[in-house]
């Protein structure tokens, strides 16, 4: 799905990401594994077309991605991503959040309904919180929010960008459980990003080590684990 050649990025003079070169393994969780600052979100937005790189390029399908115009959005399309924090319009219910990109391409309502009804049975979101605005709903339901919007358009690849930061220990572990069981589910190609090792190990199927905007280690958390 996804072939990175000689990525690299640049934020004035901080080497965000050092030139890269990766492939990342379609219908599988890739998990990006490191501490703050090491480039995991940078590495993130590269391959949603967010932010161009600075050198090389991502291959996505075997194409280059696309730079800007029609052609960009409809990789978008098949990119589902929620950012740090969830990022959902705090002006905007929970439905309406989920619902955006259906109601800019003029689904009709009633595929726009069956598909809302599909992810709330998919993430167990409670209907009744789907009125309710993000300010109103509960740290890991903001989080269901952010994962049914990314998922609304039945996307080929979804990157999470820390979907479990920031909860506290027992939604977090419900929430390990219930997107382990969705990503078994739905066997799409999955980037996520975290800090935490054991959620890692957990949730990936491969993780990428990463140290300082480079990747140091790939592999399986006991791979990983059996090197000094
Ligand atoms: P992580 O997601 O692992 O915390 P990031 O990819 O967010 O790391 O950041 C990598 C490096 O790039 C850090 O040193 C960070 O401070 C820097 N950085 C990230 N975004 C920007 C930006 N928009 N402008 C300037 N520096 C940035
Ligand atoms: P944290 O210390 O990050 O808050 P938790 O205490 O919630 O993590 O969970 C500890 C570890 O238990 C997780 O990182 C994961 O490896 C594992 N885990 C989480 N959910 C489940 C689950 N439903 N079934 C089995 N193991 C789980």
């Amino acid at each position: 799905m996804y072939e990175l050649q000689d990525v690299s990025k640049c934020y004035g003079a901080t080497q965000a990401l050092h030139p890269l070169s990766l492939s990342l393994p379609t219908g599988r969780t890739t998990v990006l594994l490191g501490p703050s600052g090491c480039g995991k979100s940078t590495l993130l937005r590269l391959l949603n077309g967010l932010l161009p790189c600075d050198t090389g390029r991502v291959l996505f399908d075997g194409k280059p991605l696309p730079t800007g115009g029609d052609a960009l959005l409809a990789v978008r399309h098949r990119v589902g991503y929620a950012l740090q924090g969830g990022g959902l319009f705090p002006h905007l219910t929970g439905e309406e959040n989920v619902t955006l990109m259906a109601s800019h391409l003029r689904w009709p309502a009633a595929k726009t309904r069956e598909r809302l009804e599909a992810l709330v049975e998919l993430t167990r979101f409670p209907t009744d919180a789907l009125a309710r605005y993000p300010s109103q709903l509960s740290g890991g339901q903001r989080q269901r929010v952010a994962l049914m919007r990314a998922l609304m358009l039945d996307p080929d690849v979804l990157l999470l960008d820390e979907p479990l930061g920031a909860l506290d220990p027992l939604v977090r572990h419900e929430l390990q459980g219930d997107l382990r069981g969705i990503f078994a589910r739905l066997r799409k190609t999955v980037v996520l990003v975290t800090h935490d090792l054991a959620e890692a190990g957990f949730l990936g199927d491969s993780i990428l080590l990463m140290r300082e905007g480079r990747v140091v280690q790939q592999g399986r958390l006991a791979d990983l684990e059996a090197r000094p």
